[in-house]
C-alpha cells in the first residue's frame, strides 16, 4: 500500500475526528463569516506525491476554506438555498463512510432504506401509492426524467416507442407552461424537445399563475396531438402556484401529459394554512421535489415521483447480462439517469427520522413567518416597494423610486460587501428587483431583523 495511504488507514479514527473538528469549525463560524462568498485565488499545480490526508485537510483550511459563502448559515437568502439539519448532515456523513451504490439491491439494504423514503416523502406531499419515486440530484434532473416520461408517453399515444427510436420516429411534442422554471428549458434542450418546442401561456393578469383558460385553448388548437404540460407549484419570483386541480380537469376534453415542478413549493403540503396550494398535486402524472432546498438536506439531492414506472424503465433501463432484467420492480438503475448512484436518501432519511412531519411543519411555517416579517418591514419603509404579496417564502421587491437595473445591482453588492445577508436580484413584470428568499431552518426573528438593518442601509 501507497506510505501515506498506510498512514492515514493506521491514524483513520483520529483523521476522522479531525475532519468532525474542522466541519464544527465552519459551522461555529458561520455567524461571523461573510455570507457572501469570493472566488478562490490560483490554481495549483497537481500533486505529485501527496502530503497525506492531515495536510490536505490542512491545506483547505487554508486555500479554500476562507471564499466559502455563508450558505449553510441563517442569513443567505439568495436562489432558494437550504441549509442542512444536524441530523441530514450526520446522514450524509454516514452516506460516504458507507459508500454504498444504490443502484441495484442485490447486495445490500440500501435500496430498500431509498424506498422507505420515497415513500415517507410522497406521504408528506399527499402523494398515494399510484406514485413510485427515486432520489436525484435535483429539480432539474427531476424534471428531465418527468419529462422523459411524458416523451415516452406521447409516443405511447402514437404507437412509437421513443426510446428505442427515436425523436425523430415521433415528431415533434409541445410543452406548454406558463411561468416556466429555467431547468425546464435545460430539460428540453438535453432531451431532444429542443428549448423552442416549449409554448409559453399567458398568466393570469398580474400573476404568474397561468391562464387556464388560455391553456385549455392553446391545447385545443393542438388538434389532438398529446402534448406536454409542465404546471408550476412555486414560481421563484413570486412563489405563484397555478391552479393544478383546474389543469388536471382539463385532461377530460386534452390529452396531455402533467408534469409538475414543485420544487420548493411542495412544501406548502406540509403546512396546513398553505395546503390549499398545492390542491391537485396528486392528480399529475410526474413530480418534482427538491430536497436540498426546503427539506434542508446538504446538496444535491431531490426526489422524482411518476405514476408510469413501465414508461420511465423503458427510457432509462440499462441492458446487460450481469444486471438481469428490469422486471416489475425494477432496481434504481433502470429508473433515473444516472447507473451507479449514491445512497442519497439517508440524509433525508435522517432528517424525516429525526424531526419527522412536525419538525419539518415547523421549519416550512417559521420560513413563511420571517418571510412575511421581512416583507412588512420593507413595506412599511419608504424606501421599498414589494411587487407581490408575500405568498410564501420569497419576498420580492424592488426600490420605490427609480429602480434601474443599476442601483438594484448596487444594492446587490452593497449588501454582499457588508456581509450581512447575500440576495438575488431578478427582473419582475418588467421592473428590476430583489429577492429574498427563506428556506434554512436556522434562521431566527433576530435575523431577519439584521437582514432588514442591512438592507434599508445599502437601499440609502
Ligand atoms: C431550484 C428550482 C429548480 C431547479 O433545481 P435544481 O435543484 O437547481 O436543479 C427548478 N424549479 C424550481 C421552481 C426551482 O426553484
Amino acid at each position: 500500500m501507497y506510505d501515506k495511504l498506510a498512514a492515514d488507514l493506521a491514524a483513520l479514527p483520529a483523521l476522522l475526528d479531525a475532519a468532525r473538528a474542522q466541519a464544527g469549525e465552519l459551522l461555529a463560524g458561520l455567524d461571523d463569516r461573510p455570507v457572501a462568498g469570493r472566488p478562490g485565488a490560483g490554481r495549483a499545480p497537481l500533486p505529485i506525491e501527496g502530503a497525506g490526508a492531515r495536510a490536505a485537510l490542512a491545506e483547505f483550511a487554508r486555500r479554500w476554506a476562507p471564499g466559502l459563502s455563508g450558505s449553510a448559515g441563517p442569513r443567505y437568502l439568495g436562489l432558494v438555498t437550504g441549509g442542512a439539519t444536524p441530523a441530514a448532515l450526520a446522514g450524509d456523513w454516514l452516506t460516504a463512510a458507507a459508500d454504498q451504490n444504490a443502484a441495484s439491491s442485490v447486495d445490500s439494504c440500501a435500496a430498500g432504506l431509498e424506498h422507505e423514503t420515497v415513500g415517507w416523502l410522497a406521504q408528506l406531499f399527499g402523494l398515494g401509492p399510484e406514485f413510485s419515486g427515486a432520489f436525484v440530484s435535483g429539480a432539474t434532473m427531476s424534471t428531465v426524467v418527468g419529462l422523459a416520461i411524458g416523451r415516452e408517453w406521447a409516443g405511447e399515444r402514437l404507437g412509437v416507442r421513443v426510446a428505442d427510436e427515436g425523436f425523430a420516429a415521433l415528431g415533434p411534442v409541445e410543452v406548454l407552461s406558463g411561468a416556466a422554471h429555467a431547468s425546464v428549458g435545460k430539460a428540453m434542450a438535453m432531451l431532444g424537445f429542443g428549448r423552442s418546442a416549449r409554448q409559453q401561456v399567458p398568466l393570469q393578469p398580474g400573476r404568474e399563475a397561468v391562464d387556464v383558460a388560455a391553456l385549455d385553448r392553446r391545447l385545443g388548437a393542438l388538434g389532438g396531438r398529446p402534448a406536454i404540460v409542465v404546471a408550476n407549484a412555486g414560481t421563484v419570483d413570486t412563489v405563484d402556484f397555478d391552479d393544478l386541480r383546474a389543469i388536471a380537469g382539463l385532461k377530460r376534453r386534452h390529452d396531455f401529459w402533467l408534469h409538475v415542478d414543485a420544487a420548493f413549493g411542495g412544501f406548502a403540503a406540509l403546512s396546513p394554512e398553505h395546503a390549499a396550494l398545492v390542491d391537485g398535486l396528486d392528480r399529475a402524472d410526474s413530480v418534482c421535489v427538491d430536497l436540498h432546498k426546503w427539506l434542508n438536506v446538504p446538496y444535491d439531492s431531490a426526489v422524482q415521483f411518476s405514476r408510469r414506472l413501465d414508461l420511465q424503465t423503458r427510457v432509462f433501463q440499462s441492458s446487460a447480462a450481469y444486471l438481469g432484467e428490469p422486471g416489475e420492480d425494477p432496481d434504481f438503475i433502470h429508473r433515473t439517469p444516472e447507473s451507479s448512484r449514491r445512497l442519497r436518501a439517508l440524509a433525508a432519511w435522517c432528517t424525516l427520522a429525526a424531526y419527522g412531519r412536525e419538525g419539518h411543519r415547523e421549519i416550512v411555517e417559521r420560513c413563511v413567518a420571517n418571510a412575511r416579517d421581512l416583507g412588512s418591514r420593507l413595506s412599511g419603509s419608504p424606501r421599498w416597494r414589494l411587487l407581490a404579496p408575500v405568498r410564501l417564502n420569497v419576498v420580492c421587491f424592488t426600490l420605490a423610486e427609480d429602480p434601474m437595473p443599476e442601483r438594484i445591482g448596487a444594492v446587490v453588492r452593497a449588501v454582499a460587501a457588508g456581509g450581512e445577508t447575500s440576495l438575488t436580484p431578478t427582473v419582475h413584470a418588467g421592473v428590476p428587483a430583489l429577492r429574498a428568499a427563506f428556506s434554512n431552518w436556522r434562521t431566527e426573528t433576530a435575523d431577519v431583523g439584521r437582514i432588514f438593518t442591512a438592507l434599508d442601509s445599502a437601499g440609502a
